[in-house]
C-alpha cells in the first residue's frame, strides 16, 4: 500500500533508539523527510546514517538536544522546513514509590511526558491545518489504560496528556482540515528502556536479566516482546493519507496483554 506521504516532513522526537527510531525508519521507507532528535549526538548521528541508507532519496537531519527543554524544542522545530507529521516521544520517567517523589520529580515527569508534547502540538497544528494535512502521534504507554503501580509518574503525566488530546483532537478547526492527533500505547517492546527496567528489577530480585525477560515474555499472549519495526509500521499507517478519519484515538499495541473486551 502506498501511504501517500512521500515528500512530507516529519519531526520525530527522541529517535536515536527504540520506538522513536522505529517510527523514523518506517516514515523514511515511505519517502518522508525526517528531523530526528536525541540528547546523545554520537548515537543520533549513527542512526541518521542508518536512516539515509534505508532511503537515499529522502533528507534526514539530526538535531542533538533535550526535547523537554524550550531550547531543545526550538532547535528541533527550526531544523524542520515544515512539520507535516509530528511524533511526540521522550524518555519515560523512572519507576519508584510515590512516597519518595517530591515536586521536582513530578515536574520533570510532567515536562517530559505531558507538557513537551503539548508545546509541540501548539507550535505545529495550526499551520498543519492551513496546509490541509497534519498527523500527530503521541507515544505514550499501555500504562495509560492499565496503570503499573511503580510507574506512577508515567501513569499520571501520560494520562494528563491523554485527557488534553482527547479534547483538542476533536476541535473542528483541526479535524475538518485533515489534522489528526492519536496516541500509540506500547506494551512491552524490546528496547533499551525495557532492558534497563529489567536490569533494575534483576538487581533487586537476585535473578538474571535473561530469566526476568523470559518470564515477562511468557506473560504475554504472543509469548514475545513487540519490535520497534512493528511499532513504526503502525505509526506510519496512522500518519498516512488513508488515516484521516482516525483521530483522538488511543491505540494499544501490547500483543493482547490487556485482558478487557474493549
Ligand atoms: P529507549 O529505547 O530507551 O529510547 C529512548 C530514545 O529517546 C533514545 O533515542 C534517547 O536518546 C531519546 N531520549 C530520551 N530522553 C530524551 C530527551 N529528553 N530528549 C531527546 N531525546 C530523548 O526507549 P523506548 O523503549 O523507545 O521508549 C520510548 C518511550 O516509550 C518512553 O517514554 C518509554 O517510557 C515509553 N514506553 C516504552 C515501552 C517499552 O516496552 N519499550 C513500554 C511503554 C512505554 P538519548 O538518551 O541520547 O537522549
Amino acid at each position: 500500500m502506498d501511504l501517500g506521504i512521500s515528500g512530507k516532513w516529519a519531526l520525530v522526537c527522541a529517535a536515536s533508539k527504540g520506538l522513536g527510531k522505529g517510527c523514523a525508519a518506517a516514515l523514511v521507507r515511505e519517502g518522508v523527510n525526517v528531523v530526528i532528535t536525541a540528547r546523545g549526538d554520537a548515537t543520533l548521528q549513527a542512526t541518521a546514517a542508518e536512516l539515509r541508507a534505508l532511503n537515499p532519496a529522502v533528507q534526514v537531519l539530526a538535531v542533538a538536544g533535550d526535547i523537554t527543554t524550550p531550547e531543545g524544542r526550538a532547535a528541533a522545530l527550526a531544523a524542520c522546513p515544515q512539520v507535516d507529521i509530528l511524533i511526540n516521544n521522550a524518555g519515560g520517567p523512572p519507576p519508584g514509590d510515590f512516597r519518595t517523589w517530591d515536586r521536582a520529580a513530578w515536574i520533570a515527569a510532567l515536562d517530559a511526558n505531558m507538557l513537551t508534547p503539548i508545546e509541540l502540538i501548539k507550535a505545529t497544528v495550526d499551520t498543519m491545518a492551513e496546509r490541509g494535512f497534519g498527523r500527530v502521534i503521541n507515544i505514550t504507554s499501555a500504562a495509560v489504560k492499565a496503570p503499573i503501580d511503580i510507574l506512577g509518574l508515567s501513569n499520571g503525566a501520560r494520562s494528563g496528556l491523554t485527557g488534553f488530546v482527547a479534547g483538542v483532537a476533536r476541535q473542528s478547526q483541526l479535524a475538518s482540515h485533515n489534522v489528526t492527533i492519536n496516541a500509540l500505547l506500547p506494551g512491552p517492546f524490546d528496547t533499551d528502556r525495557l532492558r534497563g527496567t529489567m536490569a533494575g528489577a534483576a538487581q533487586k530480585s537476585g535473578q538474571t536479566v535473561e530469566a526476568l525477560l523470559d518470564a515477562r515474555r511468557k506473560l504475554n499472549p504472543t509469548q514475545r516482546f513487540g519490535t520497534a519495526d512493528e511499532f513504526g509500521a503502525a505509526c506510519a499507517f496512522l500518519c498516512s493519507a488513508h488515516a484521516g478519519y482516525i483521530t483522538g484515538q488511543n491505540i494499544l499495541m501490547d500483543g493482547g496483554a490487556y485482558p478487557g473486551t474493549f
